[in-house]
């Protein structure tokens, strides 16, 4: 266990009372910069209690390998947690920043079209592991954007590790620090079914789904497991939440690939597969990487796209891609550092 990692409650019990706790959780979302081991003493907890949570919840083992920082102001977090290189980015918004974040050391699918798949897989990172990362990026936003959105859409797919994920959601939107809204906490999903329907009953936050395509027969070229939980029992399960009150909106991210899945037929199927449903579509231009070999559609052809789904009533936005330079963007993670290869 780490501090990160502890619920209130746990937290309560090693340092004796809900009051130190508190005291602790503000402790620790208020550091600048975050520190990479606990202090000897913090304000407004007793000596000896905290010198117990030091010894049984200290912070993860966590080392920084690499800051870098976009020309459009997003800043890229290599992190070493205990040999698994795992990515962080803080992307500064207008009144806000969000931070998004890792759930696993590579990635446990293999979408053709995403350069964490290339990595393989290493390890689950556990929740301390996870909302440290988003610690971390808190402490460096800027004063007048502070991190009150999360998104897991860094490396990994979130509903692998499902435990953890729900565990670091309920953290992230705990009544004590750091009180996320939880419907400022997003987890992004390639599609994995029974951990969808698993999120939908417990988990507090949104759920996106990368769709990608509008046929399974695309969709399986794209994303393997297509063939096993295809396109209709994915959104069969969003419906089932939906038509159960559960009062959501499911976002659908559809990553665009030149003349594969932007085409007029295209947008006519999204249309008629998401009839009924509470869904925000987010267009994602294909964003490369070194070996990716598919071609992002062009901006026409992402306008035309937009503006066939909003004419069928469908809420559609165009995700215009940050830190590119710095590979950054969606799907461009793969733990390379700037010195060490050829990084996009
Ligand atoms: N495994 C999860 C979360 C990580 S990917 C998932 O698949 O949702 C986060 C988002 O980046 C997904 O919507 C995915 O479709 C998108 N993405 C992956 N590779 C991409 C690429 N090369 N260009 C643009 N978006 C990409």
């Amino acid at each position: 266990m780490t501090l990160p990692g502890l619920s209130l409650e746990a937290l309560s019990g090693i340092l004796g009372s809900a009051t130190r706790a508190r005291s602790a959780r503000r402790w620790l979302y208020a550091a600048r910069p975050l520190p990479a081991s606990l202090p000897a003493t913090i304000p407004g907890v007793a000596r000896e209690a905290w010198s117990k949570l030091r010894d049984s919840a200290p912070m993860p083992e966590w080392r920084l390998a690499e800051r870098s920082r976009s020309s459009d102001g997003c800043v890229k977090y290599a992190l070493d947690l205990r040999g698994a290189l795992v990515e962080t980015v803080l992307i500064p918004g207008r009144g806000r920043s969000t931070v998004c974040v890792s759930s696993q050391g590579g990635c446990t699918r293999s979408c053709a079209f995403c350069a964490t798949a290339t990595l393989g897989f290493a390890r689950n990172l556990d929740a301390g592991e996870i909302v440290l990362q988003y610690a971390l990026a808190r402490a460096e936003a800027p004063a007048s954007a502070p991190a009150r959105n999360v998104v897991f859409m860094g490396m990994g797919e979130p509903l692998d590790n499902l435990d953890a994920v729900l565990s670091a959601v309920e953290l992230l939107t705990d009544e004590a620090e750091p009180r996320l809204a939880a419907s400022h906490v997003t987890v992004s999903t390639s599609g994995v079914l029974p951990g969808m329907r698993r999120f939908l009953r417990e988990g507090r936050g949104q759920l996106a789904l990368s769709l990608n395509a509008t046929t399974d027969e695309q969709r399986a070229r794209l994303v393997p497991h297509n063939a096993r939980w295809p396109i209709a029992a994915l959104l069969g399960a969003l419906r089932e939440d939906q038509e159960s009150g559960s009062g959501r909106r499911y976002f659908v991210e559809y990553v665009m690939w030149d003349g594969l899945n932007d085409t007029e037929d295209d947008a006519g199927r999204l249309v008629d597969l998401l009839a009924g449903l509470r869904a925000h579509v987010n267009l994602i231009p294909h964003n490369p990487f070194p070996g990716s070999g598919l071609r992002p559609s062009s901006p026409e052809a992402v306008g035309r796209f937009q503006r066939r789904l909003v004419a069928a009533g469908v809420r559609c936005l165009v995700r215009e891609p940050r830190g590119r330079d710095i590979a950054a963007a969606c799907g461009q993670l793969a733990g390379r550092l700037a010195g060490s290869g050829p990084a996009a």
